[in-house]
């Protein structure tokens, strides 16, 4: 078996959520360092204070004992405790500088088990409860190990950075890679994508679609009171939060735009007789344009803040995860594309599917543009058994040896 695929069915057996890869990110970085790649980790690799909706303490600490007792790399390990799994490994020196982003995290799915189920029955299904690589991010990880050895063999025109990008899902890690700087002096930066509805052996050169959004938390605080003896002195924590879900599902759409606003956890209470002091929502929104996305997230803090009003509560509101827009560089596209077809890929047009979702590549892509780089966030077909984040989801291996070759035509082919 090639090494995209040994390395995409080990990660898949070992699913970790975002802000806690630290087997993944270890191992990547062991593996790396040992290639020869000069490998950044920890801090210095994601800005501390520019993530969002990291897990709590206890999690972390969970999640970073079970990767120190399950094959994690302890010369890596340390450096990442807390929640800092970003890889950002480079080969080479000055420019052509191309980057490829691989994005590293799982979901929170359980992984059906039965036997239809391809890794249940060949065993590489997940061995952590409760989680899942749902998206195909196992295989961006498989894809990006393979051309580091590649590169490593035979060394690349100027310089390659592969950025092992944590806690993609919700929106949460990327701009934290980001800010770390690392990707200031690059070119031409790659994100690709496997998937998205798209068959094996094509490729979709350049995902305009991508809708920003906006995640956040709000936590409704209330006064606790006996339900049928004193209900008057009772603030309903709960009344603000269902309030705020009717109000923000009827918010009022914005003409010319795709927009999205969802609420999609709703939480509080303990007992029948006790007015709920405490309720808990999770929502989002999305928009095809960053700032019609600023728009309704304004509109969704007004509504919370209301409905608080209503029933005499107050409301914490706390932003837990943020995309936003971008849009591909002609000239990178072009690059991509040929790469792509030296690689043997039949290239597409953007098929209407695939522009419904939203990647926080779109924080990286944003950061290059902004230093005089060119970027495109590219999506490689893969056929799917189940759709993304659902739990039969499995990708065509058959797609990973084809994008190993697009990464290194591009790699090898890059600046001339
Ligand atoms: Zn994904």
């Amino acid at each position: 078996m090639s090494t995209a695929l040994d390395w995409r069915r080990d990660v898949h057996a070992h699913p970790e959520v975002g802000f806690t890869e630290f087997r993944t990110a270890s191992r990547v970085a062991g593996h790396l360092a040992d290639l020869g790649w000069t490998v950044v980790v920890g801090p210095e690799a994601m800005a501390h204070d520019r993530r969002l909706g990291v897990p709590s303490e206890a999690e972390l600490d969970a999640a970073f004992e079970r990767a120190s007792s399950d094959g994690g790399d302890p010369r890596f390990l340390p450096a990442m405790r807390g929640g800092h799994t970003a890889v950002v490994a480079s080969i080479g020196e000055g420019h052509p500088h191309l980057a490829i982003r691989a994005d590293i995290d799982a979901l929170p799915l359980a992984e059906n088990d039965s036997r239809s189920h391809r890794p249940a029955a060949e065993g590489f299904a997940s061995m952590y409860a409760g989680r899942m690589h749902a998206c195909g991010h196992d295989a961006h990880v498989g894809m990006a190990v393979e051309l580091a050895e590649r590169l490593a063999a035979e060394p690349p025109p100027g310089r390659v950075t592969i950025v092992f990008q944590p806690a993609e899902e919700g929106g949460r890690g990327g701009r934290a890679v980001a800010a770390s700087g690392l990707v200031d002096d690059v070119d031409l930066l790659l994100a690709l994508h496997v998937g998205l509805s798209l068959p094996t052996g094509t490729l979709l050169a350049s995902n305009d679609g991508l809708l920003a959004n906006a995640k956040l938390r709000a936590t409704f605080h209330g006064r606790a009171s006996h339900a049928a003896l004193h209900p008057e002195e009772g603030r309903n924590a709960l009344l603000g939060a269902a309030s705020a879900t009717l109000a923000l599902q009827g918010m009022t759409r914005v003409a010319g735009h795709e927009t999205r606003v969802a609420v999609g956890r709703i939480a509080g209470g303990t007992s029948s007789n006790i007015v709920p002091d405490r309720a808990e929502m999770l929502l989002e929104v999305r928009a095809d344009d960053g700032e019609v996305c600023d728009d309704l997230e304004r509109r969704a803090r007004e509504m919370l803040a209301g409905a608080a009003a209503m029933h005499g509560l107050e409301v914490e509101v706390e932003l837990v995860g943020q995309v936003t827009t971008a849009v591909a560089d002609p000239a990178a596209v072009a690059a991509v594309r040929e790469a792509a077809s030296a690689a043997g890929l039949a290239l597409v047009e953007p098929v209407a599917e695939s522009g419904v979702a939203s990647d926080d590549a779109t924080a990286l892509m944003r950061r290059v543009q902004e230093h005089g780089g060119l970027a495109t966030y590219a999506a490689l077909g893969a056929d799917l058994a189940g759709g993304h984040h659902t739990p039969t989801f499995d990708v065509d291996e058959a797609a990973l040896p084809l994008g190993v070759d697009l990464l290194e035509r591009l790699a090898r082919s890059c600046g001339r």
